[in-house]
């Protein structure tokens, strides 16, 4: 069996791009790990299908190869719209009906009752992967009149999303409790639940697959605000989870999603969950040869975050090029995971200052510290404790104008020309006495102080830790004790 010298996984979504024995054979040969098998678009008689082309070609290939049925959720969409689209104008107020289609520009065909039982005044509704946003007025069972707060172009069958409202039926709808009957036939290894909320959504579908040996494992989307919230809760009771960004990135403020991924990523891994990065990581292959620079340093970076696995969705199935984009993803996880960085050895065999910068910065983060101060008169210094991005200010007291511009674009380092003094006392006094004008640190602060490239005189490559302008050698013992530190 030929080893995959890849260690971070890819799944590749199913569908008529790639639904073909052939092609699933070439998939995995250009990397390929699971298949995931969409249940709204598939029959039960198909998902079965799907499920056991895979096993043959995973047999024939002697790959293990993971089969994952996703169950849609109560993933609501608009139905057939005037001309399968209508243009909605900022201000305006549409209505919203439970009906499969409209011939009326200013009535939106939703076809889910339910949904009309959970919807209230000032509930926000986004259509149109998030750029129509309208607020309801007034909502009843036949109808809910909105207001446009943003207008836009509106296509038939396009999602509806409702970020600040629980559904109130739970993440697992009736179609769901079919799809999950078919799981079981087909053997997937694992079922992906939609628009999860809370624990309850993941233990509702444990019973429905049953607790014995074998029996397929539980992805949790994560893609509500809900679900964010309650992820740990989650996490104790999913095998997996998936970093779901294309709804995730319209129930919440898309600006949050790539801190909110590496949140997601980190949380898993301390429970020893795996977790799934997905959504428009080589978007632009669904049609193009090629990806973006972006979508290139986006799975690298998913990678470096430390996902177990990366998604395709559309790219491999509905896409022009599924198997070059299964390539190119392979080929990027490749270099990301050659990358130094990733081994963590960028760190290793330093020299004495770049040492001794790290060491200081270690020290200031234990004793949580309110800065650093570092005399240096190159900036070296400064700059390598830039390079371990310490999580407060670094001050950088510089004998010329011109190594205080030197480090102005280092990360974190707010350096100031400090004059000579005649010796050390009077030097660290000069720079305390900086910072307490300039309101950079207050009296009694807790600093690490460091000397660096060109020592000060008696202080060669010191790191102290003081209090700012104290001369109080009892506070600052008493500062110094564990007791003192916790919290
Ligand atoms: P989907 O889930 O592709 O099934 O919608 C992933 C996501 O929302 O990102
Ligand atoms: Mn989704």
């Amino acid at each position: 069996m030929k080893r995959r010298p890849q260690r971070c996984k890819i799944l590749a979504s199913l569908g008529p791009a790639s639904a073909g024995p052939a092609l699933m054979r070439q998939l995995v040969s250009a990397g390929v790990d699971a298949f995931r098998i969409n249940s709204a678009h598939s029959t039960h008689a198909d998902i079965v299908a799907l499920a056991r082309k895979v096993r043959r070609v995973a047999h024939r290939l002697q790959r293990p190869i993971c089969v994952i049925q996703d169950l849609a959720g109560p993933k609501i969409r608009c139905g057939t719209l005037p001309n399968d689209q209508i243009e909605i104008r900022t201000a305006d107020l549409v209505t919203l009906q439970p009906r499969k289609e409209s011939d009326t520009p200013s009535i939106i065909p939703v076809d889910c009752p339910a949904l009309f039982k959970d919807l209230a005044p000032r509930k926000t509704i986004l259509l149109a992967d998030g750029t129509v946003c309208l607020r309801v007025q007034t909502a009843s069972a036949e109808e809910a009149v909105c207001r446009v707060v943003q207008g836009g172009t509106l296509r038939s069958r396009q999602g509806v999303n409702l970020p600040d409202l629980e559904f109130s039926g739970g993440a697992v709808t009736q179609a769901d409790e079919a799809a999950i009957r078919s799981a079981l036939e087909a053997g997937v290894d694992y079922v992906s639940v939609s628009f999860v909320q809370t624990r309850r959504d993941i233990l509702r579908v444990r019973e429905l697959l049953g607790k014995e040996p074998g029996a397929p494992g539980i992805i949790a989307k994560i893609e509500r605000p809900q679900a964010v919230d309650e992820l740990d809760a989650i996490l104790t009771v999913a095998d997996g989870i998936m970093v779901a960004r294309g709804d995730l990135g319209i129930e919440m403020d898309i600006a949050r999603i790539p801190a909110i991924q590496k949140r997601i990523i980190r949380r898993a891994r301390a429970k020893g969950r795996f977790v799934i990065t997905a959504t428009q990581m080589l978007e632009s292959m669904t049609r193009e040869t090629y990806p973006t620079r972006a979508e290139a340093t986006d799975v690298a970076n998913a990678v470096w975050d430390g996902s177990d696995a990366l998604m395709l969705s559309g790219e491999t199935a509905i896409g022009r090029h599924p198997v070059r984009v299964a390539r190119m993803m392979t080929r990027i996880v490749a270099e990301a995971e050659r990358e130094e960085t990733y081994r963590g050895e960028d760190l290793k065999k330093n020299a004495p200052v770049t040492a001794l910068a790290h060491a200081a910065v270690d020290a200031a983060v234990d004793i949580r510290a309110r800065a650093i101060l570092v005399f240096t008169h190159s900036g070296v210094t400064a700059a390598r404790m830039s390079q371990r991005r310490p999580p407060l200010p670094v001050f950088a007291a510089v004998p010329t104008e011109q190594v205080a511009r030197s480090l102005a674009i280092r990360w974190g380092v707010e350096p100031f020309v400090l004059p000579p003094q005649k010796d050390s006392a009077d030097q660290i006094g000069a720079a305390e006495k900086t910072l307490l004008a300039r309101k950079w640190c207050r009296k009694g602060d807790r600093l690490v102080l460091v000397t660096g490239s060109q020592p000060l005189r008696g202080l060669d490559y010191t790191v102290k830790i003081m209090l700012a302008g104290s001369t109080d050698s009892a506070r600052f013992h008493d500062s110094l004790t564990e007791k003192d530190l916790l919290p």
